[in-house]
């Protein structure tokens, strides 16, 4: 399956140190994310993540892009909930484009656990069974 990672700068470190505690199971999945967030896994998890481009400069966009497209299974996107954000807009944008396509979606660490360790009891096979067009809404 493909899980997209995507962290606001306060929650970085935290995606690492998540990816890394989890490593046995996102490893066995394709890893895609936002330039930074991406490179930091990388260095710190050791997994291998297909990077776009930074968040700021499109990479939140190309991520959303692959969801609408079907191509992605689920979305870890830790945001900082307490500072304001310029893109808020966009991220509920990107939040409707994944319930458009019934992908698990998590914006806090709690949930993001919840979902991989589903994960990797095998409770999301069922995306690789259905048909795509019939994943959406
Ligand atoms: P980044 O993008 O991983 O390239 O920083 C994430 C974001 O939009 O905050």
């Amino acid at each position: 399956m493909t899980i997209a990672l995507i962290a606001h700068d306060s929650k970085k470190e935290l995606m690492a140190d998540f990816c890394r505690a989890y490593k046995h199971i996102l490893s066995q999945h394709t890893l895609i994310a936002t330039g930074t967030t991406g490179h930091l896994v990388e260095e710190k998890a050791g997994l291998p993540v297909q990077k776009f481009m930074s968040g700021s400069l499109g990479g939140d966009q190309q991520i959303m892009t692959r969801i609408a497209c079907n191509e992605v299974d689920m979305l870890l996107f830790l945001r900082d909930p307490i500072s304001a954000k310029p893109n808020e807009p966009f991220e509920m944008q990107l939040l409707r484009v994944c319930d458009v396509h019934n992908v698990p979606a998590a914006t806090n660490i709690a949930t993001a656990e919840m979902l991989v360790l589903g994960l990797g009891r095998g409770d999301l096979d069922w995306r690789t069974i259905i048909p795509p067009q019939q994943l959406q809404v």
